[in-house]
């Protein structure tokens, strides 16, 4: 008898026929003896659907009604699958946020789980199975919160290592953690097991499969996870500790993402201070810097400063460095039209001519770098959005991997 979370995804439970076929599965864990808790995501497209009514009443509408609305889609597929399971004879519950309640801290939208009451569900589950709303909380203060979105998953950590599971299992439509978009590119492979900080990295570089502070979290208190599909019976990617490990690739999977944004500034003087005037406003309304170049100057006075940030800050980027009376340039020019490809993969610090391999690969097929950044385990390159399944799809076969 192992203690076990189960996390559902919102393709899973997105319809009624499918909820019935997640009781099975959750009823097939409680017949083996095992204590279960299941923690659900709201029916997909539900989240969308209510930040679209939201807006209809207003583009500001109010953070606390807000993180109310959303938490909403949870608490209905917590229902129905305790429903579900009910009618499969199971002795099943499902709570809400406050009801347990699962403590959080931070702002409205965007908060943290720091505590979970377990003692009623620890109980509770020796005999039936729990249901939790994923994506929720209640701050101390009261109000309902949520933790950002595709935050089921962090519900799910969360859980796992607050009432110290043996396993986290988190069921999508997928067979688990691919080497890349298996939509897009065919010739995707499975990945059998993969190291929390090469998931990190996929996960923030564009892979969907897993939210990535719940990665982080898993990271921190070695909760090994298991990405498997609802669909299949067959075996899931293993997510864990890299010491268990044998690398025999260098790259492990290849990810990207078309939500940043590349601006340069054309003639800026090349003195001490400039770069940190620059990011120093950008830094204070929170717009996060990702990649950054200076070019040397060519006649000593001026230089180009290029630098990404996420395509939705664009504006607000632009309007702080117009307003900016510290830093004077000649022109500044903007590409919202760009893609980010970044190979990632533990075995590139032993494998020397990986950087070489991804240039070489990428210029063959005539496709321009436009900035690049590097990590002990991953290689990220900015190029034009037009190019990106092309530079996928090369670099795949390049490392291996299809
Ligand atoms: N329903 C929420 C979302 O769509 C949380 C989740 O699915 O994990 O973001
Ligand atoms: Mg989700």
């Amino acid at each position: 008898m192992v203690k076990k979370v189960l996390k559902f995804g919102g393709t899973s439970v997105g319809t009624i026929a499918r909820i019935q076929h997640v009781a099975k599965i959750v009823k097939s864990e409680k017949d083996l003896g095992n204590q279960v808790i299941t923690i659900v995501s709201a029916m997909s497209g539900k989240t969308n659907e209510l930040i679209n009514l939201s807006r209809e009443i207003s583009k500001n509408f109010d953070r606390r009604e807000y993180d109310v609305l959303l938490s909403s889609g949870e608490q209905v597929t917590s229902a129905l699958l305790a429903g579900a399971l009910i009618e499969l004879g199971i002795n099943a519950k499902s709570w809400l946020n406050w009801q347990i309640p699962i403590i959080t801290e931070g702002e409205h939208s965007n908060a943290r789980i720091i505590n979970v009451n377990i003692k009623e569900i620890n109980e509770f589950i020796k005999d039936g199975v729990a249901i939790v709303p994923g994506f929720q909380g209640i701050s101390k203060d009261g109000n309902v919160t949520t933790i950002g979105r595709g935050g089921s998953d962090a519900t799910a950590v969360a859980f796992a290592k607050l009432f110290n599971a043996e396993t986290c299992e988190i069921y999508t439509d997928v067979e688990g953690v691919y080497s890349t978009d298996p939509a897009k590119i065919p010739v995707a492979k499975k990945i059998d097991k993969i190291s929390y900080d090469e998931m990190l990295e996929l996960s923030s570089l564009g892979a969907k499969v897993m939210q990535s502070s719940a990665v982080q979290t898993a990271m921190m208190y070695n909760i090994p996870i298991e990405v498997k599909s609802t669909f299949t019976d067959r075996e899931g990617t293993v997510i864990f500790d890299q010491q268990n490990i044998d690398y025999t690739k260098s790259v492990t999977g290849v990810a990207y993402s078309k939500d940043d944004a590349k601006i340069t500034l054309i003639g800026v003087e090349d003195k001490p201070g400039v770069a940190a005037n620059i990011f120093e406003p950008l830094n204070k309304a929170q717009i996060n810097v990702d990649m950054v170049i200076q070019n040397i100057s060519s006649d000593q006075n001026t230089t180009d400063i290029t630098f990404t940030i996420k395509r939705q800050d664009l504006l607000k980027t632009k309007d702080i460095l117009d307003n900016n009376k510290k830093i004077k340039y000649k022109k500044i020019t903007h590409n919202d039209k760009v893609a980010k490809i970044s190979i990632v993969g533990a075995g590139m610090v032993s494998t020397p001519g990986v950087t070489f391999k991804m240039f070489k690969g990428l210029a063959e097929n005539n496709i321009n770098i436009l900035a690049i950044s590097t990590s002990e385990i991953k290689l990220s390159v900015i190029i034009d959005e037009e190019n990106t399944l092309n530079a996928v799809k090369k670099l795949h076969t390049i490392f291996d991997l299809d």
